[in-house]
Formats: structure tokens, C-alpha cells, sequence
């Protein structure tokens, strides 16, 4: 919605690349050709890895677009719409990059605290959100670091109440029993991120993409670094898309790995919350961190607020029953 952008960028026009066909290319002092083409500057705006999006998402190709992880659309979310001093809100415990990006964005930044770690009460949030006069509110969902699920109802109920710019992180949709689709043409204010990351298992590449309405899509055009998605990873994004059966086989298998890892954990006294996402978040003792970590096996643990706290990624069987192993013997050696 234009009334949220920053000022000066209402009135930026976007850098526009030329591309067309061409005998020879002279325009854009690249350097000569040795190594497959990488001479040349990426599509600008990844045309090819977009209309395939688009066509899987039912969407125009001007509602999506890509950037270096969904990182970095977080932060064009905020270089658009954030004036220093204006405050980004979202809930606790959540992604802690948000407070990171809205400091160095010059935001200030609050939280409202999840009932029992897991619920958002909705009518309190909203009300938060309004008290705090915020620009910005980003919701991821599912929520990482606990897995919870906020109801589409009730995300809708946000986007409609509140007077800001609404980031709906989905990077953990794809394990979630959430509806397809998303309702970005009916709201302005809403803009949905999603990633290659997590369920397309492909993190080392950076790649996200963002969905909204065409007239946000043409504004964050303004701040987007010409060229943020490189030609390798557009070309590796494109052959992703051409065959989805894999991420659909993991998708499952992480999926039913999960709920199996919670019974496992909840039969040896461990308490993980419900999750909807590929991984689970719990309190645990710092000697089963320790069993764990003497194995040279990472889990995420956290302080402050949360010590005491950890987040298991729910990984391939064979990863998952080394885990199980070592939890069993350090549960029979302490029963
Ligand atoms: N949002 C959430 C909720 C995340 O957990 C993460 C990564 N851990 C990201 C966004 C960033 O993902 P990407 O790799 O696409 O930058």
C-alpha cells in the first residue's frame, strides 16, 4: 500500500535493466567469457525460475518476486516501508533475525508473548499491534522456534485489522496442514515470503520468494538490487521446479518422522510442543545437550528468555535413529 511506503521511496523510479537479443553485448562492462557464460550479469528479475513459479502458484508473474533467501526480502520489506524510529512488531518467541533486521533498519522493536509458548491470543495481538502504532508486523507461520500454527481465520483477522504492512513468513508452510493459497490480492497490506531452504532442502543456494499484490511487488522493485539472484542459483531454482516429487517424498517423510520423534521423546519424559514444521521445540536438561554434543550432534540451544530450551530439526531416518540413540542411553543411564 503506497500511504505505508517511505517517503522517499514513493518517489523512486525503479532501475530499470535492458535485456533483448544481441549481436554483441558492450553495454555493461562485463568481462570476457572463460567459465560458462558466468561473464555475463544474471536475468535481472529471474524471469524464467518466475513465470515457473507463478504457474505453479496460479499467480501473474508481476505478484512474485525472488531474492537471495527469503532473508533478504525480509529486509527489502524494510528498506521500502520503515522510516527510523517506526516500530516492526511481532510475537515472542519467534525468528530472532527480526529484531536483528529491524535494528539495523534503524526500527524499534516489540514483541507479544505467545500463550503457554504455543497460542497468539488474536484480539490482544491486534490490539498490541495498534497500541505500538506499527509499521511493519511479521508473523511467521509456522513459528519458529515452537511450530505452532496461527489458523488462516485468524492470520486474515490480523491482515484486515490492523493499520500496517503485514509479513506472513511461511518458510515452514510446506509441513504444515495450512490451506494452499494465499489472499494477497484481496490484501494490500499483506505480502507472503516462502523459501527454498526447508522443504525444497536447498538452503545452500539462497533462494526465497515473496507473493503479494503487483502494485508492492513494483515497489519493492524500486530497492531491489538489480541483479539479487545469481545465475546459478536461478539456474538451480528452475531445475528444482521441473520435477516436484522429491520435495513431495521429503515433505512426507519429514512430516511422519516428526510425529514418530515426538512419541519417542514424549515416551522418554521429553515434553516437545505440537509442531507443524520440520522440527520440534523443547525443555530438556543440559546433560542430554551435553550426551548430544559430545557426539558432535547439533541441536539449537537457546538462552535468556528461553534457557533450558532446544530445537531439534527432524532430519532423514537414518539421521533421526542416531539422535534416538543417544537420547536412549542417556535416558537408561539415568533411570
Ligand atoms: N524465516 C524463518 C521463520 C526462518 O526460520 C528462516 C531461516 N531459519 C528464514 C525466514 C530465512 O530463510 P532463508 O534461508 O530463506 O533466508
Amino acid at each position: 500500500m503506497e500511504k505505508y511506503l517511505r517517503e522517499e521511496i514513493k518517489k523512486l523510479q525503479a532501475y530499470e535493466v535492458i535485456e533483448r537479443d544481441f549481436r554483441l553485448k558492450l553495454d555493461a562492462n562485463e568481462g570476457i567469457e572463460w567459465m560458462e557464460g558466468l561473464n555475463r550479469y544474471p536475468n535481472d528479475k529471474s524471469d524464467i525460475l518466475r513465470g515457473m513459479l507463478a504457474e505453479k502458484l496460479d499467480k501473474d508473474p508481476n505478484e512474485i518476486l525472488l531474492g537471495n533467501g527469503s532473508s533478504e526480502l525480509i529486509e527489502l520489506v524494510m528498506k521500502a516501508y520503515l522510516e527510523a524510529g517506526e516500530t516492526v512488531v511481532s510475537f515472542s518467541p519467534c525468528f530472532s533475525m527480526y529484531e536483528i533486521f529491524t535494528i539495523i533498519h534503524k526500527g524499534k522493536y516489540d514483541c507479544y508473548p505467545l500463550e503457554n509458548m504455543e497460542k497468539l491470543n488474536i484480539d490482544g495481538f491486534i490490539d498490541f499491534v495498534k497500541e505500538k502504532k506499527a509499521k511493519i508486523v511479521i508473523i511467521s507461520n509456522p513459528n519458529n522456534p515452537t511450530g505452532s500454527l496461527i489458523p488462516k481465520e485468524d492470520i486474515l483477522k490480523i491482515v484486515e485489522s490492523v493499520d500496517a504492512m503485514v509479513i506472513l513468513d511461511e518458510a515452514y508452510i510446506e509441513f504444515s496442514d495450512y490451506p494452499q493459497g494465499d489472499q494477497t490480492r484481496e490484501f494490500e497490506n499483506l505480502i507472503v515470503l516462502r523459501t527454498f531452504s526447508k522443504a525444497r532442502g536447498l538452503a545452500g543456494i539462497r533462494l526465497g520468494y515473496m507473493i503479494a499484490n503487483k502494485k508492492t511487488i513494483g515497489y519493492i522493485n524500486r530497492i531491489r538490487s538489480p541483479y539479487n539472484v545469481n545465475i546459478l542459483t536461478q539456474e538451480m531454482g528452475i531445475k528444482a521446479l521441473e520435477d516436484d516429487s522429491l520435495t513431495e517424498k521429503n515433505i512426507k517423510l519429514i512430516k511422519d518422522e516428526r510425529e514418530k520423534m515426538k512419541e519417542f521423546l514424549r515416551e522418554k519424559g521429553i515434553k516437545p510442543l505440537d509442531s507443524q514444521a520440520n522440527f520440534l521445540f523443547f525443555p530438556a536438561s543440559e546433560e542430554l545437550f551435553e550426551a548430544l554434543d559430545r557426539e558432535d550432534i547439533l541441536i539449537r540451544k537457546f538462552g535468556g528468555e528461553l534457557e533450558g530450551y532446544y530445537r531439534l530439526t527432524i532430519s532423514s531416518l537414518e539421521e533421526n535413529d542416531i539422535v534416538k540413540s543417544v537420547i536412549e542411553e542417556v535416558k537408561n543411564a539415568t533411570s
